[in-house]
């Protein structure tokens, strides 16, 4: 069996215990057993991050850079590789999880850019004869915790900012997926990264996790995962004076006009609310749907869902790959009991049978449902959607932003004048119009509002925001 340890200051070293990495498609196939950090090793590794900062916050653009464009180039070298890891431990299919490699390749590339081109300000004084700049500098140690649902681009998003401004990163991967993660460390530790700089500690988010969070060593905590984790995550950090962000769930809208290109909608929600089995964040999980196109609607997504092939993320011809685990399954099953006993109309939803044990579920689609129902108020977090039918398009607009969730939102029409109007008054972070809710550039920013983000946005330059401290010096010339 394949083992992996953590990296601790530049060395691999065994956990207190280890955790196996199953995959999802095939319970048969282990993908490695992971080393399991407790405490006192999640603390080692924060003081080889704050031994190291005094040198990295201090090294050149051209060596951040450097770094990153090597981890950016094997990265993409080793996308078909490394995108078989990923299918193989979190169950999206080969091509999306391709995909998400290649983007934390970009992702890498873009940042190496922005070691390069973070600068500063400078203005002339309300005084006479002084000015003012404006720099930025490094935060310190960051800790980051990432969910299990992109094991490589969440990582890649927070790491290569953070490094990319001379922070030094203890990372902790979701328990469930680290073989991804994994990869990604040896890559940046191959690429030159110093001693110290990145540090990978794997196991619970109880342990580990809890370790990072109350460390008073560590100054920023970026947190992407569930909307309670990371509320008691960011109350911990405001007590204890830290810096944090937390990109959390959400409950996206897809709004569907009457004149919408018919084809164009569905499939923007069938990408949008089934496509990596609809475990994405920024799902399309409400279908709001005028009366009009209601019933072409209805049909046509049935007739698509029908000829969606679920089955082993490895497999040619798979569209929709497993569950991730049997507790998201059972999470997935319940909603639609829950939905059904509320008077919801399911369609599809039923178990898949593989030629392998895994936790193949085909894709459901819930209608005759209301926005106050459980399905549409809650975060399911599988290849389950509900359709809301409304009479018109303000009706709709009210219905998209009656939740506490802002993350993404899209709408469907072939209306200049209503997709301008929903674009400016939808309330949530990322608006898509005519195309799903899910799939974004990795070049600009990321994020949502209400109860889907808090601080700033990730990915971009907008992440600087988060990864540097801006400090405003005086200078009088005269007295130096
Ligand atoms: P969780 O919130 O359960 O876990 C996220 C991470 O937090 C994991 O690494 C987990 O560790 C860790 N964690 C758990 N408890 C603690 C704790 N007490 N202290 C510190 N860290 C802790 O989310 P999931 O991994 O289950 O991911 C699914 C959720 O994430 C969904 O609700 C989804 O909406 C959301 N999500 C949001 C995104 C966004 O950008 N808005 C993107 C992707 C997902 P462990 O390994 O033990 O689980």
């Amino acid at each position: 069996m394949s083992q992996f340890a953590n990296y601790i200051d530049g060395q691999w070293v065994d956990g207190a215990s280890v955790s196996r990495n199953v995959n999802p498609s095939n319970l048969d196939d282990v993908i490695g057993e992971f080393a399991q950090a407790d405490a006192e090793q999640t603390h080692r590794a924060i003081s080889a991050a704050r031994k190291a900062f005094a040198q990295w916050s201090l090294s050149t653009p051209q060596q951040r850079f450097d770094v990153l464009d090597q981890a950016g180039s094997a990265i993409l070298a080793r996308k078909a590789e490394l995108g078989k890891v990923l299918a193989r431990e979190e169950g999206k299919t080969l091509p999306e999880a391709i995909g998400e490699v290649g983007r934390a390749g970009q992702i890498f590339k873009f940042f190496a850019g922005e070691a390069l081109r973070v600068g500063g300000e400078v203005m002339p004084s309300v005084r006479p004869g002084m000015t003012v700049e404006m720099t930025r500098e490094p935060v310190g140690v960051v800790g980051l915790i990432t969910p299990w649902n992109f094991p490589i681009a969440i990582p890649a998003w927070k790491i290569a900012p953070a490094l990319a401004y001379g922070n030094t990163v203890v990372i902790k991967p979701a328990d469930l997926v680290p073989g991804s993660t994994w990869e990604l460390v040896k890559i940046i530790a191959e690429a030159g990264a110093p001693a110290g700089v990145i540090n990978l500690v794997m196991g619970r988010g109880s342990v580990v996790g809890e370790a990072l969070v109350s460390s008073p060593d560590v100054d920023a905590i970026s947190f992407t995962g569930s909307v309670s984790t990371g509320r008691a995550i960011g109350a911990k950090c405001f007590d204890s004076g830290k810096k944090f962000q937390l990109e959390m769930g959400g409950k996206n809208p897809m709004v569907v006009l009457d004149d919408a290109d018919l084809n164009v909608a569905i499939e923007a929600c069938i990408n949008g609310a089934f496509y990596s089995t609809g475990q994405r964040c920024t799902a399309s999980s409400r279908l709001i749907v005028t009366a009009g196109i209601y019933d072409r609607f209805i049909d046509g997504m049935k007739a698509r869902m029908r000829a969606l092939k679920v089955g082993d993320a490895l497999a040619d011809g798979t569209h929709i790959g497993p569950v991730v685990d049997d507790k998201q399954l059972a999470q997935d099953e319940r909603y639609l009991a829950i939905a059904r006993d509320e008077g919801g109309t399911v369609f599809g939803g039923e178990r898949v049978e593989g030629s392998t044990r895994g936790y193949f579920l085909a894709p459901a689609l819930v209608t005759e449902t209301t926005p106050a129902m459980r399905i549409n108020r809650e975060e399911v977090f599988g290849p389950v959607a509900s359709v809301i039918k409304v009479k018109d398009y303000q009706e709709a607009l009210a219905v998209a932003n009656g939740t506490e969730f802002g993350l993404s939102a899209g709408i469907c029409t072939t209306s200049l004048k209503y997709a301008s109007h929903f674009r400016r008054h939808v309330q949530a972070g990322m608006v898509m119009v005519n195309t799903a809710t899910a799939g974004v550039d990795y070049h600009v920013p990321f994020g949502g509002r209400k109860g889907s983000s808090y601080g700033p946005r990730e990915q971009g330059a907008y992440a600087r925001e988060f990864y540097t401290s801006v400090k405003t010096a005086y200078i009088n010339p005269g007295a130096v």
